[in-house]
């Protein structure tokens, strides 16, 4: 699945690297070069996954994910550090600061989207290629389709965002906001109420196969997918 990733490098000739390569397996990259300019793109767009190196002039990479890991829009993306240090002092600060993971320069583009991936499946499988099946109910992402016990069930894209989400977070709840922010990757310009019209129309998709008894309202909490409901 496509990825909106941005990568933190001030060498030049490393992040274009990392670019190209990202871009080539058809991720979509934003670019920065410090601090100042990762916050600004961050602020405009929350991205799907931050490689930040650590060595940056001004601000370190450290600080940056520190202050990533504190707010609470910021608090959950997947971010992997990009670095020279190989010490094993250094990883558990870089992991301790809240970065996901570690990739010590030099390393090999391929290395970097093998991380990448295990990651994703590890921290955001909703956004993977994985399919998902949970009581006869099938959601494959590659092919954008959902089934319910065989029959082809018509979803909207953001029904399908949703119901994937749902399913690869089975039978914990989350509120209204916590969906717009792992769902929409924003809250800022759309209301919660949005969130309740999208499941009514994800509910009434899933009808035909009955598998709308699947996502339940929490009352006074949210919405919570029971996987063995
Ligand atoms: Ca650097």
């Amino acid at each position: 699945m496509a990825l909106n990733v941005l990568i933190v490098e001030d060498e030049a000739a490393i992040r274009e690297l990392i670019a190209v390569n990202l871009e080539s397996a058809g991720h979509h990259v934003s670019r920065a070069s410090d601090a100042e300019q990762a916050l600004t793109c961050i602020r405009r767009t929350l991205p799907d996954l931050v490689l930040l190196d650590w060595m940056l002039p001004g601000q370190s990479g450290l600080a940056i994910a520190r202050r990533l890991r504190a707010n609470e829009r910021t608090r959950t993306i997947p971010i992997i550090m990009l670095t020279a240090k190989s010490a094993e002092q250094d990883k558990v600060l870089g992991l301790e600061a809240g970065a996901d993971d570690y990739v010590t320069k030099p390393f090999s583009p391929r290395e970097l989207l093998a991380r990448i991936k295990a990651l994703m499946r590890r921290r955001a499988p909703q956004l993977t290629d994985d399919v998902v099946e949970a009581q006869g109910l099938r959601l494959d992402p590659t092919a954008h389709r959902v089934s319910g016990n065989g029959l082809a069930l018509d979803l909207g894209p953001t029904e399908f965002r949703l119901l994937h989400f749902f399913m690869t977070h089975a039978e914990r709840v989350y509120s209204r906001a916590q969906l717009l922010d792992r769902v929409w990757g924003d809250h800022v310009f759309v209301e919660e109420r949005t969130v309740d019209v999208h499941i009514r129309r994800l509910r009434q998709a899933l009808e035909a196969s009955g598998h709308d008894r699947l996502i339940e309202t929490v009352r006074g909490a949210g919405y919570r997918f029971a996987a063995t409901a």
